[in-house]
């Protein structure tokens, strides 16, 4: 029988709520759009919002996948909605955002996964807020490289795909989505457009080796993957994927400086660190290679 590793100190979520706040979220509501911050119960809400960065879930918040790890919802996904792409940017000008995160649930039932809507999502923010850039953390679009391009041609600032977790595990984490598979997804986006910096992420505790860890680090390094966060797994209920360890925050400062010595511009390594904290530091920093 699993033994539960007791949470350490210093995963405390401190949820400082302010006016501000609430106004935000009553207005997600009355758009009728999802935002990972408030769905996955993000440690960083407050001081994302604070600092003008969200992450916004669009085509729906209903997955055609099940990973172990994710907290949303598996299903049949709703009716795609055409008029989503606006609502997004409207909220983020509403929110004055200078830094915009796009990602969506894996929508398999599409021919284009959703592409479509990632790429006109992308144009409808910059249509308001031009200074605002723009982040999209897709899903693999089961290797579909026209989709892929789709994304591209629509110039985000930065192309996000999450591996997860190191080779080993990938197929026990994650549902359908392959290693491999994903790798190559941020060579090709590399390829299709070499001056948009490729980010990816990983989270521990799921029953990696140290050693592993830093070869996930070798495998994106060697498709020039540019940016990369490193975050603590935490089990979103009894029945998600069991934590096996939590890392020290000493451990988390010793991946960074790994990262570093590998030659990504940019790491973000925490055990609170989500894919998208402190984004809007890292467009910069990958920009000014
Ligand atoms: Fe939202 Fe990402 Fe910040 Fe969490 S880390 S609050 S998901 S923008
Ligand atoms: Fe969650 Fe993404 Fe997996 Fe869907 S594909 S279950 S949204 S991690």
């Amino acid at each position: 029988k699993h033994v539960k590793e007791p949470k350490p100190d210093w995963i405390r979520i401190k949820l400082t709520t302010g006016d501000n706040y609430q106004n935000i979220k009553e207005m997600m509501r009355s758009k009728t759009l999802h935002t990972v911050c408030e769905e996955a119960r993000c440690p960083n809400i407050y001081e994302c919002w604070a600092n003008r960065t969200a992450t916004f879930m669009i085509l729906g918040d209903i997955c055609t996948r099940a990973c172990r790890f994710c907290a949303v919802n598996t299903g049949m996904p709703t009716e795609l909605d055409l008029e989503e792409p606006k609502r997004v940017a409207e909220a983020a000008e509403n929110m004055n955002l200078r830094h915009c995160v796009v990602t969506s649930v894996a929508r398999d039932d599409l021919n284009d996964g959703g592409a479509f809507i990632f790429a006109e999502t992308i144009k409808a923010i910059r249509g308001r807020l031009p200074l605002c850039s723009v982040e999209v953390l897709i899903p693999d679009f089961l290797g579909n490289e026209e989709s892929l391009r789709v994304v591209m041609e629509a110039n985000p600032d930065i192309l996000n795909h999450n591996i997860e977790t190191v080779e080993r595990m990938s197929d026990r984490v994650r549902a359908k989505a392959k290693y491999r598979r994903s790798l190559e997804l941020l060579k090709r986006a590399k390829a299709m457009k070499p001056n948009i910096p490729t980010k990816s992420s990983i989270m521990l505790g799921v029953g990696e080796e140290w050693d592993e860890i830093l070869q996930a680090m070798d495998d994106l390094r060697e498709i020039d993957c540019d940016i990369l966060t490193i975050g603590q797994y935490l089990q979103p209920s009894p029945q998600h994927l069991h934590v096996e360890k939590y890392y020290t925050p000493e451990q988390f400062a010793e991946l960074k400086k790994e990262g570093m010595k590998r030659g990504f511009s940019h790491v973000e390594s925490g055990p609170l660190v989500r894919s998208s904290y402190h984004a809007h530091e890292q467009v910069n920093s990958a920009k000014s290679r």
